[in-house]
């Protein structure tokens, strides 16, 4: 079975309107799909809609943007944790998503400031105009900014000299905790699974470190198979799935046509012997 877990549409950061991508997945052989926008379930209705139209299974979902200390020396990073088969209309996760969202305002101040400084002026208005949803301001929309103002020539070159951690436009910023991610997620009725664990900025004991807590938190699954990793990573987190007892995701983490490395449905598939998430739905 064709199962895509992980896409993201204009409700987030993403360049296609839900029913758009709900399209692409069908086209790539999708059969069982889910969106899962950064801290934001607006696309969900008409995702579900276009998904059923089209003759997929639709799994509501969402990407929830996480602060996690290693130790108390460690600053923090950040990490993704998908929450499928979620109820959208869970009234503490709709109050923790929107706190979210209002951070994400006040780190884009932030961001434009330090912009300015660097010598990029009009980010947040230019920023404004990329996002789509007015609630949901993500670093992707200050990089479609710098290329659209003629600082960079694509949005990796803007990630790569202006919005990574170092660069002139990065600032800290405190998501949500591990521990309220999870209980909203759970909270909701769904299913917590780690979003390309591959690209964190953590050693392998920092990593192991926080798949115990994931684990005792009631975590029940890791991407192995995304868009992020490479194939050794795929390797690896499979090996990572045996170790720790976690179920295997699937989920190209598509974007939109020109900026994304995989298109939806055309990742391999799991490892035969790992449990998918998807076993007991
Ligand atoms: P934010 O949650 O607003 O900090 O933005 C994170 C999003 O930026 C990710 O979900 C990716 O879509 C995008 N992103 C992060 N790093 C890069 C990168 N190096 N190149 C391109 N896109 C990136
Ligand atoms: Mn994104
Ligand atoms: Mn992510
Ligand atoms: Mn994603």
């Amino acid at each position: 079975m064709n199962v895509d877990l992980h896409s993201h549409s204009i409700a987030s950061d993403g360049l296609l309107a839900p029913a758009e991508v709900a399209a692409r997945a069908q086209a790539g052989g999708v059969e069982v799909w889910a969106l899962t926008d950064h801290d934001e379930t607006g696309g969900l209705a008409e995702a579900a809609a276009a998904a059923t139209a089209l003759g997929m299974r639709f799994v509501p979902g969402v990407e929830i943007s996480v602060t996690w200390r290693a130790d108390h020396n460690h600053q923090g990073t950040t990490i993704h944790v998908v929450g499928l088969n979620i109820d959208p209309a869970n009234e503490a996760l709709a109050a923790g998503l929107a706190g979210i969202r209002a951070g994400r305002d006040r780190r884009a101040e932030r961001m434009a400031f330090s912009l300015e400084v660097a010598g990029v002026r009009g980010a947040l208005e230019g920023a404004r105009r990329h996002a789509i949803n007015p609630a949901l301001l993500s670093r992707t929309h200050f990089a479609r900014y710098l290329v659209e103002a003629g600082k960079v020539k694509s949005t990796h070159q803007a990630f790569n000299h202006y919005l990574t951690e170092g660069k002139p436009g990065y600032v800290q910023h405190a998501w949500a905790s591990l521990e309220d991610a999870m209980g909203w997620i759970h909270g909701a009725g769904g299913v917590a699974v780690v979003a390309h664990p591959g690209r964190y900025k953590l050693s392998t004991p920092q990593l192991n470190r926080f798949f115990d807590e994931f684990k005792a938190l009631g975590g029940d699954a890791i991407e192995v198979m995304t868009g992020s990793h490479t194939s050794d990573q795929y390797n690896h987190f499979a090996e990572a799935c045996r170790c720790f007892g976690f179920r295997a995701s699937r989920g190209s983490d598509y974007h939109g046509p020109g900026e994304s490395r995989v298109d939806p449905g055309t990742l391999p598939p799991l490892p035969p012997d790992l449990t998918p998430v998807w076993h007991d739905w």
